[in-house]
């Protein structure tokens, strides 16, 4: 006999994309919306494809964009020869 109340609510669920793509699934959380899903990112499309729902691209690439230039920085600053 299994015993009761140990498995946290675990239906159904969909999970839709953007793209339009929808999954059917369970998930603890229950359904939800994705901005980018397997069937439409550009790593598995192999297409270029921009997918901008929400900004989050802007955001992100500015946020890399930032990074990428903080690295070059200290990249930069380490190949200086202080002590030649
Ligand atoms: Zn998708």
């Amino acid at each position: 006999m299994m015993k009761k109340d140990t498995h946290p609510l675990y239906p159904e669920a969909t999970i839709e994309c953007a793209c339009g793509s929808v999954v059917h699934t369970y998930s603890t959380k229950g359904s939800f919306k994705v901005d980018i899903c397997g069937a439409c990112h550009p790593f598995y499309t192999g297409k270029v494809k921009v997918v901008n729902a929400t900004g989050r691209v802007e955001k992100f690439n500015k946020k890399y964009a930032a990074a990428k230039e903080a690295a070059a920085k200290e990249a930069a600053a380490k190949e200086t020869p202080e002590n030649a």
